[in-house]
């Protein structure tokens, strides 16, 4: 797969090569142009598909499991509603899951944070504040968010936090540092459910379930009543298929937490 420093020199070297050649015979302007353009395009699309592992690797999945385990991962909680009845349908299934919770909600939401903790559950870091600029925010300002996340757990639980999933799926140089710097482990998916989009219950069941696979790494998000009945209907699924959703460090045999 395509990624940024071999796309970065590669593109640098053929407009040098290319500036070199107009010293020599005219090279229209529309060359220069239409190179620009299909780097920006390889940026933006690197930036945003999680999978590409453009800016720097991310754990997608884990295709070669023996076990029929799959991770559920829930992103954006702790919600007052939502995430406890999330946390009462993974009781009643009996399977366990992972959330990446944001810092400004578990600082609202401390018991139900802990309660995801109690349950069995793994909980990894998904910034503190999920602004919608995290993606233009510089390298400090993104250690900042994630080391204030990873302090107020450190603080509440005594845990410190080794799973970082990035928001919106943004990845990009500057995170690329803090996650280097902070030493954690970028966890992307590989079924994304679009539970927050306008799709129906039925359509995000089916994105889900029309290619579950073992090793599987499923994002949902504990947000809303929809997720809470398709995620109903997908445990029903699971168990009628002999899959079984893990924490998202058992499903990749890592550690969640230093
Ligand atoms: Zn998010």
């Amino acid at each position: 797969m395509l990624k940024r420093k071999p796309v970065n020199s590669t593109f640098l070297l053929v407009s040098i090569l290319l500036l070199a050649l107009s010293f020599f015979r005219p090279v229209p302007w529309f060359v220069f142009a239409f190179l620009g353009f299909i780097w920006f395009l390889l940026t933006v699309c690197g930036s945003f598909f999680i999978q590409w592992n453009y800016h720097f690797p991310s754990l997608n999945s884990k295709k070669d499991i023996s076990r029929n385990h799959v991770a559920i991962t829930f992103d954006d909680g702790p919600h007052p509603l939502y995430t406890p009845k999330t946390l009462r349908l993974l009781k009643k299934y009996n399977v366990r899951a992972t959330f990446f919770c944001i810092g400004k909600n578990i600082q609202k939401h401390p018991e139900i944070f802990k309660e995801i903790i109690q349950e069995g559950h793994t909980v990894g870091n998904h910034t503190f504040s999920h602004s919608n600029a995290f993606g233009f925010f510089g390298t400090a300002k993104v250690i900042g968010e994630l080391s204030k996340t990873i302090e107020l757990v450190e603080d509440l639980t005594g845990l410190s936090m080794a799973l970082y999933r990035p928001a919106f799926g943004v990845t990009n140089p500057s995170i690329a540092k803090a996650v280097k710097k902070l030493n954690l482990n970028s966890i992307g998916w590989n079924v994304r459910s679009l539970d927050t989009t306008f799709r129906n219950e039925n359509q995000v069941l089916r994105r889900i379930t029309s290619k579950a696979h073992k090793g599987d790494i499923i994002l949902l998000h504990d947000t809303s009543e929809k997720s809470i009945l398709v995620l109903e209907r997908l445990l029903v699924f699971l168990e009628e298929s002999k899959l079984k959703s893990v924490t998202v460090d058992d499903l990749l045999q890592i550690k969640a937490y230093v």
